[in-house]
């Protein structure tokens, strides 16, 4: 089973906890323990989201033991002042995100991360907080990436940053909420696969201090442009965000795959793609 989104460093149970424990460096036995709950769900690939305490860079040295063929960014890349510091680092010019790029290969990355839009206000009305990158930026992000070898990773939501994403060059979309129907033409033309994480919306219902209205509404315009977009070709790829809250190690991604199964989606291709371009030199 793959796990094209998932992140070592963090457990689905309390992110500030979690955090904590990579204080004072990588909590080795911890990540291990993340490791091995994979393992035993019958996970043997897995793409990481990246994290800002190298937890992702240690767990790329060591996943073998689990026969998990692990893939890393190392770190996320986000602008400064725009959402992201939580999984990662920040850059103010592109001469700085060229300076990331080369140190994530120093560190070992398989592919660049980049924080295309916010996150959504789940405990609000739903919709995606903060700025985005433009349209240029992530064109010039991909450029620098892509120069060096590595394929592009971008959390991103909402239509318009999503077509302005995969018109850049990115080759996978994370998350891609609030979509239309109009970025199915996008995901075509770039031949990107898209990785829903629809459990960690979904994993939220019923949780204390959410709507169940406003997940649903997210749940549904996502659910109706994924049906449509596996429909028309478009790949798509089995990626839970586990780490995230309630998205365990493991469960998290048979959640996410069959979630995606109600919605007659089958990963295999989409899963497969992403394990070709995420590698070192898979831009090449
Ligand atoms: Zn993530």
């Amino acid at each position: 089973m793959y796990e094209c989104h998932g992140h070592v460093a963090m457990d689905g149970v309390d992110f500030g906890a979690a955090m904590a424990r990579h204080r004072n460096g990588v909590d080795k036995e911890f990540v291990r323990r993340n490791l091995k709950s994979c393992a035993e769900a019958g996970i043997s690939f897995f793409r990481d989201g990246g994290d800002r305490c190298m937890a992702s860079a240690f767990a790329g040295e060591i996943a073998g033991e689990y026969g998990i063929d692990y893939r890393t960014p190392v770190f996320a890349i986000h602008k400064h002042g725009y959402y992201g510091s939580i999984v990662g680092r920040s850059f103010r010019s592109m001469k700085d995100f060229a300076a990331l790029v080369a140190e994530a290969r120093k560190l070992g990355a398989d592919f660049i991360k980049i924080m295309a839009s916010g996150i959504l206000g789940f405990k609000t009305d739903g919709k995606i907080g903060g700025p985005s990158l433009t349209y240029e930026e992530m064109r010039e992000a991909v450029r620098i990436a892509s120069g060096e070898g590595f394929c592009v990773m971008a959390h991103v939501n909402g239509a318009e940053n999503i077509k302005n994403a995969l018109s850049a060059g990115v080759k996978s979309i994370e998350h891609g909420f609030w979509p239309d129907s109009g970025v199915i033409e996008y995901f075509l033309q770039s031949g990107a696969v898209w990785v829903p994480t629809v459990a960690t919306v979904r994993n939220l219902l019923g949780r204390e201090g959410f709507s169940c209205e406003v997940l649903g509404r997210i749940l549904e315009t996502q659910g109706a442009v994924l049906r449509e977009a596996y429909a028309k070709g478009v790949l798509i790829a089995c990626g839970s965000d586990s780490g995230a809250i309630n998205v365990p190690h493991g469960k998290g991604t048979h959640d996410e795959r069959s979630y995606l199964k109600e919605l007659g989606i089958d990963t295999e291709r989409g899963d497969r793609r992403i394990s070709e371009l995420f590698r070192a030199e898979g831009a090449y």
